[in-house]
């Protein structure tokens, strides 16, 4: 029978943190924010972990990022302002402290900012540019043990439309065992739920119950 590996999906990823961050950001969340992978850009939150990043918007970025060598995502902080408003707000004041109050950066946003990248200096510019383009590299995904749910299993044609194994007739499958993936929010219990039901209805019809 054919199967393509169990991996973690809808998981956190690690990230190296500066020890900076997470002494002043270890479990804040990212609220509001654009995360991009590539060319796709999802809207969501992002929790600040000692391990690296949890939460839907990275959750949803899984495929992508597990498809790369060198995973990486970028965050809009403000993503409902443009930069050119941003430099508008700024327009009058000296400081970053100042700054960073004016554009309402929340206390994580303001942690990554200052400690990732500590030697860059104090140009208006360069921080509104950081803020709408910040770059996270990546480690590997979070293990299983602490996933949402997994990426693969048994392929779909080891299975007829009854949900039986081809191969191993009376076997019925339903749910996280068999390959496919789905983001969170319903769709992953409502995909059990569905298979769970064709399955389970074609293993009554095939006891000889055919009214279950
Ligand atoms: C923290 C968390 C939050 C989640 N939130 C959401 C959400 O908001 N929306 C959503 O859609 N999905 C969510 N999910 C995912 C969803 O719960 C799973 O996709 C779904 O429950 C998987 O169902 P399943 O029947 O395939 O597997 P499971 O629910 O894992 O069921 C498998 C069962 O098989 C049993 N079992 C294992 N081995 C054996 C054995 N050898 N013999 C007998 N029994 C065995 C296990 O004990 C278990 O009861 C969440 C998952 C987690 C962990």
């Amino acid at each position: 029978m054919e199967t393509a590996p169990f991996i973690a999906a809808n998981c956190g990823w690690n990230v190296p943190w500066p020890s900076a961050v997470l002494e002043r950001a270890e479990g804040l969340p990212l609220k509001n924010l654009n995360v991009s992978v590539g060319g796709e850009t999802v809207s969501g939150e992002l929790l600040i972990t000692r391990n690296g990043l949890e939460g839907g918007a990275i959750y949803r970025l899984g495929p992508l990022l597990r498809a790369m060598n060198q995973p990486e995502l970028r965050i809009d902080f403000k993503p409902q302002v443009t930069a050119a408003v941003l430099r508008e707000r700024a327009s009058q004041l000296r400081t970053p402290n100042e700054w960073f109050q004016a554009w309402k950066l929340s206390p994580a946003a303001i942690a990554l900012l200052e400690s990732c990248f500590p030697d860059e200096g104090t140009e208006c510019a360069t921080a509104i540019a950081r803020l709408k383009d910040f770059p996270v590299p990546l480690g590997g995904p979070r293990p299983i043990a602490e996933a949402i749910s997994t990426a693969g299993g048994v392929l779909w044609q080891e299975l007829n439309q009854q949900l039986m194994l081809a191969k191993m007739p009376g076997i019925f499958l339903a749910g996280e065992m068999i390959d496919w993936e789905a983001p969170t929010g319903g769709y992953l219990l409502q995909g059990c739920f569905s298979t769970g039901t064709r399955a389970g209805r074609a293993a009554s019809k095939f006891c000889g119950r055919p009214n279950a």
